[in-house]
Formats: C-alpha cells, structure tokens, sequence
C-alpha cells in the first residue's frame, strides 16, 4: 500500500480523508463515525467474495455468486421516476443472465452496451433462465473489486462503494500506526493469548486475505472486545461491587402481600425470593440479577424485594428503560399494593414543572416510598431520603454506570436487576461476574401454551385470516417486519410498507405504526393507544421487543422471519400469552432456507428460552464463517455471547490473570488499556449490566 499523506493519525476528523468534505463528514457523523479510528472500528457486517466467479450455466438458485458477464442490452422499465426498474441482459460464453435493479430512475447511464462487468448477487433460477435482482456491480477491468470485499451497513449519504474507498484510504494512511501506544491491547496479553496484532486484525476484518487471515483478525477482535469487558466489570466490581456494608432489612410487608396473591408463587419464584430475603436481611449489600423467561413472574418476586425494603423504613427504586414500561410498573404495583398503605410515585423526563417539584419534594421528605420511573430517576435533582434498595428492569438498557449513578443516591443501596435475555448460565457467571443470579426456569402454571405456526409466504393470508378473527372478538395482536422502510438493497417487508398495505385490506381493523425511527414521545403515544386498546393491531419493527405487556395481544405475526434470530423470535413471542386466552405466534418465513426452516421448527417445538438459546448456538456453529448478529450487548460488535463460550472463558481468565498482577493497571505496558478502558465503559455508561 502507498502512503500519500503522512501527517495524517487514527484521532485525525474525517473530514482529513481525500474525498470526505463537509457534507459527508456530516453524514458520518450522524452514523457516530467523527474520526479515523471510528471509521476503522466500523466492521462489515457482510462480505462479497468475489474471488471465485461462476460462469453463468453453472448457477445454482438461491445461491450468492459473482458473473462476469458482457452487457448486451440495458433499458429502463415500467414505473414513474426514481420508482422505475431497469433491466440488464448479459452473456459469458455459457449462457445469459436477466439483471434488476429496482427504484433504479438514476441508472439510464450507467451501463455501457458491450462492456464486461461483474455481478455479485443471489441467482433466481427459473425455468431454466436466470436472473440476479439488485446485484453490486462494477467495471470487469476494475482492480480495487476484487478479492473479499466488505459490506457495510450504510449511513444515509454514503455509498457501499464510497465506504469501501474510504475504509481503504484509512487502513493506508494508518499503516504503520498500530504498534506501540495505538496498539489496545497490552504486549503480554497478544503474546500469551497468541492474537495477531491490531493492524494486521484491522486490515483482515476489512479486507480479508484468505480465509485463514480474516479468522485470526477476528478472533483477536473479539477475543478483545471480551477481554475489555471483563476487565471492566472486573474493575467496576472492585469500585463498586461486593462485600461492601449495606443495610440489613428486618421489614415482613412481604410476606403478607405473598398471603394475599391470588396465585401460588411457583417453585422457582420461591427459591429466588429466597435468596433475595436472605440477601436483603445479612447486612452486605445485595447485588443480584433475576433471570427469567418473559412471563415467569419477575415482577411479583421484585415486588416482595420492594415491600421488605419500604416495611424496613427505606425507599425503593424502580427503574424502567421507556416511560411507557414505567406507567405500566407503576399501574400494577399500585393496583396490587393497594390496601398496603404504601405510597408509589411515579418520575419521568416528561412531566410538569409543578408536578416534578411535587414529586421530588415527595422523594425528599421520604413521603415517597417507592419511585417508579424511567432514567429520569437518576438526574442529579432527584434527593431521597433513605434509598434502601434499587430494581432495574430489562437491564440491558441500562450502563454499569447509571446504576452506580442511582446507587449513589443512597447508602449502599441493595440491588437488583432484572432480564428476560436467556443466556446459558455459564455464560451469564462469566458475563455477569459480578452479580449474584437467580434464575426462575418455571412458568406459573395454567398457561395455555402459545401456537407457534410456519408459514410460507403464499400462505400468509391465512396467518391473517388467524388474526382477523381474534381481533373480531375484541383481541389485539402484533405485526413485526425486519425493516422500518422499503429499501433499495434489502430484502424484506418494511412495517411502513405493511401499514399502508394492511390498512387497506382491512379497513375494519385499527392499526397503528411503531417503529425505531421515530420520536420517543411518538412512540410513546403509540404504545399507550395501544395500551388503552384504542388501537387493535401495533405493525412494528423489533422496537416491541422489550417489555411491553399487553394481556389482550393474543396474536403475534412476524414477517420475514428469516432475517431475526432466534433469540430475536423468542422474546417476539414473549409479548403474547400473557392473558388467560389462547395465543399464537404466527411466523412467516419469506425465503426458504434450511436455517430459517430450522429456527422455525424450533421454536414451533419448544417455549423454553435456555433451550432456545442452546439451540441457537448449535445451529450457528463454530464453522459458520462470514455469519453475523445481534445479540443486545451494544457495546460488542463482533462478540457473540452465546457462541464464543470459550472466548469469553479464555478472555475472562486472562483478564483476571492480569488485574491479580497489576491490580490498577498502573503498570506502564498496561497504561493504553487503562485508558480504553475508562474511555469506553466509564463515561458512556454503556457497559449493559
Ligand atoms: P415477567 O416480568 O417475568 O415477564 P410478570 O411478572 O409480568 O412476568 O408475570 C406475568 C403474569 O403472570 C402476570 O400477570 C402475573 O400476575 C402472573 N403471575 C406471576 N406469577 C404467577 C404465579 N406464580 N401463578 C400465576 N400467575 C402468576
Ligand atoms: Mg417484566
């Protein structure tokens, strides 16, 4: 590779690479991406191998290749404006190929009619013909397409091909750079673990050699990422964690509000509460996390943890990641706490002035004994007067940081988070190190298990004919799509698209839109119409993943169900089977490959989260080589929890190992760790806990 500029550094703006001005460094910047090193430590999220090509007799349906291929005709076709599609005929010496491009108005020019190109795309096979749609493309004779490329998930402003050259510029220009004090990871530790170093991982995961090449980068990258962790939670433990003096609770408000349950705890919801009453009543400070499937009853085992706290003179917390999951916290305790005399407030960015003074005076003088609410709980105004114990619910959302923040608040509080993220448990030990868990494997009993059906795309009508029914009887129900808008480069059912669809084959039914992309406040309204059964059907993207509860939903479609995991589709169907009535998890599969067809089964077979996520990793595999995923632990970008078990393991002993050596990472080697550390976990508050 040439240098052409030398001053430039990993911390130099964009704006310093050739071609980005200040347009697209605004674009950029909207995506998080303000300087060199960002744009580096922004990974593909797929690649285009384009080393080996196919001739065109050759191709298979459904499989993802590169032609090289001769235009003999390229036209516009049918439709208005940008909306139009434009069709491509190529040749090899072995066939013809039909290419499409849709909402392709700006393409007239782009081909020129006898000129060799490649396609890489997925081959649709028919009858004998066949055709590739949206396939990436450039000139036969062009160097810089060749060999893996990478795939990015685009910002808006910025092309694939434009990320590409400049995710390229950046790796030249930072030639040379990564050893010393730009390498992030200590020397004992790369040597020890046996990891290839940051430049040769930074060039590798961008622009793979071989496959052996791009495995050692990532495997050093997310070996990384787990290691940082770890080392985090190891350190914030020691600031933060066990074994420090709390308060011994010696209130019994618990006990009387188990007698009053209209139901019998489960034997799993015992064994946890258990355990928090016997954290709860030893003076050192309880720090537990409550793992449970969505349904298996958390909150009531929360609520006895919450009563104790207030009958032994202390306040509680209990904070929730969205207004919406807030009111709904603060309707059920205040519902079943009646008769208690215990008195819940409840606190969020979005109230009055007048009302907020209230409330927080309320907080002050200890009137208020339990607060409900969402971050806004932690802003600096908030002054209790005796915080005894602090529950956060679906806890990923918030950083180790904020509960630091909130357990600041008060002295040595106890606390406990809750999640419904099924991760094998020991996985959640090493993850979760410095958390105590309770895990509630049991459903209440006298559930009606939820229907979980397959369907293939030119059935789903009657997946829809399912949900028609149940909303005739006064039901509501759920539509997920995997993307917020049609798009150019995606496969897949936007919920926009879906909505305008739905709404006009069925004008009886209500339906409203809810997706990622809008305003909070929106989203928040939306979801309580929703909430309030102004509105029947909620077409969503995974926005409704977390913790909404609605006992009336009893339907849930997931479209395109090929595109989320199964962990995805399992918290999905957690939103419905919360009532008495009969539910179903109707899941629509658009493209038929045997992983989708497996996931379906799964869990058309099974309701057991641990089961699914065991399931999950055993599908995917070891082997599963240019595979990638969300799994909601924000801050790792490569790591996956569940399938790099042995990573996490390793990474987890090496970073104990080298804080039992040099405790404050004081040591001079350990210095540029030190300070990735603090930078990315201390000041975001991002670490999920
Ligand atoms: P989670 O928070 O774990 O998703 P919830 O606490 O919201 O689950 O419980 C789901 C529903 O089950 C609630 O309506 C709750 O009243 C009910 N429930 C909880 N525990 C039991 C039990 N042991 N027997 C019967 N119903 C229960
Ligand atoms: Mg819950």
């Amino acid at each position: 590779m040439s240098r052409t500029v030398t001053k430039i550094e990993l911390n130099s703006p964009m704006e310093d690479l050739k071609g980005v001005g200040p347009k697209k460094a605004a674009c950029f910047a909207k995506a998080g991406i303000l300087r060199l090193s960002d744009l580096l430590w922004d990974f593909p999220r797929d690649y285009e191998d384009l080393r080996t090509r196919k001739p065109i007799a050759d191709l298979q349906d459904g499989e993802k290749c590169l032609v090289c291929a001769r235009v003999i005709q390229a036209r516009m076709g049918r439709g208005f404006g940008r909306k139009r599609t434009f069709h491509v005929l190529a040749e090899d010496a072995t066939g013809r190929l039909d290419i499409i491009f849709f909402m392709a108005g700006f393409m007239g020019k782009t081909f020129t009619v006898g000129e060799e190109y490649r396609f890489y795309g997925k081959v649709k096979l028919e009858k004998g013909r066949a055709a590739m749609f949206q396939p990436t493309f450039s000139k036969a004779d062009d160097d810089a397409q060749t060999g893996i490329l990478p795939v990015y998930t685009l910002t808006r402003g910025v092309t694939q091909k434009e990320m590409r050259r400049f995710s390229r510029l950046a790796l030249e220009l930072a030639e040379g750079q990564f050893s010393g004090e730009n390498e992030t990871l200590p020397a004992s530790v790369i040597e020890k673990a046996n990891l290839c170093g940051l430049e040769f991982a930074l060039e590798n995961v961008h622009y793979p050699k071989g496959r052996d090449e791009y495995a050692q980068a990532r495997y050093r990258l997310v070996y990384e990422e787990l290691f940082d962790l770890k080392t985090a939670l190891i350190l914030s433990k020691e600031r933060f964690g066990k074994g420090r003096d709390g308060i011994a609770f010696t209130g019994r408000l618990d006990g009387e509000f188990v007698r009053r349950l209209p139901y019998e705890l489960t034997g799993a919801q015992k064994r946890s509460l258990q355990q928090i009453r016997a954290d709860m009543e030893s003076p050192v400070a309880m720090n537990r996390l409550i793992q449970g499937d969505v349904g298996s009853g958390k909150t009531a085992v929360a609520q006895c943890a919450i009563l104790k706290c207030v009958s032994s003179g202390y306040q509680a917390a209990f904070m929730a990641p969205t207004e919406l999951l807030a009111a709904q916290h603060l309707e059920t305790l205040t519902k079943d706490f009646g008769g208690l005399g215990v008195n819940v407030v409840l606190l969020t960015g979005s109230q009055k002035a007048s009302e907020r003074r209230k409330i927080l005076a309320a907080i002050e003088s200890g009137e208020a004994q339990i607060v409900v609410g969402t971050h806004a709980i932690i802003s600096e105004k908030v002054k209790f007067k005796a915080l005894g114990l602090v529950i956060t619910d679906e806890q990923h959302r918030f950083g180790v940081n904020q509960r630091q923040l909130l357990t600041a608040k008060g002295a040595n509080p106890d606390v406990l988070v809750m999640t419904a993220t099924p991760i094998p448990r020991t996985l959640a030990v090493v993850l979760y190190g410095d958390l105590d868990i309770s895990v509630i494997d049991e459903l209440p009993p006298g559930r009606q298990p939820i229907i979980t059906k397959r369907f293939e795309e030119e059935n789903r009508d009657e997946a829809y004919r399912i949900l028609k029914e149940q909303v005739a009887k006064g039901r509501q129900g759920y539509i997920v799509a995997p993307l917020i808008a049609d798009s150019e480069s995606i496969e897949g059912r936007s919920a926009e698209s879906l909505f305008e669809e739905l709404q006009a084959k069925f004008p009886d039914i209500r339906f409203a839109l809810l997706h990622g992309a809008m305003k909070q406040a929106e989203k928040d309204a939306v979801m309580e119409a929703f909430y309030r059964g102004e509105t029947d059907v909620l077409v969503s993207t995974v926005v409704i993943e977390v913790g909404i509860n609605v006992p009336n939903a009893c339907v849930m479609i997931i479209e395109n169900a090929e595109r989320f995991g199964l962990a995805q589709l399992h918290q999905l169907r957690g939103r419905v089977g919360r009532g008495s009535e009969q539910s179903w998890c109707l899941i629509v599969t658009g493209e038929d490959s045997d992983v989708a067809r497996m996931r379906a089964e799964t869990m058309c077979e099974s309701s057991d989260g641990f089961y699914i996520a065991e399931k999950d990793l055993e599908m995917r595999g070891p082997g599963e080589l240019f595979g990638f995923r969300q799994h909601g632990l924000p801050q790792l970008k490569l790591a996956d929890p569940v399938r790099h078990v042995k990573v996490i393991e390793k990474a987890a002993a090496d970073a104990q190992e080298l804080l039992d050596s040099d405790p404050g990472l004081d040591r001079p080697e350990n210095a540029g760790l030190k300070a990735k550390i603090d930078q990315t976990f201390a000041t975001a508050g991002e670490l999920i806990l």
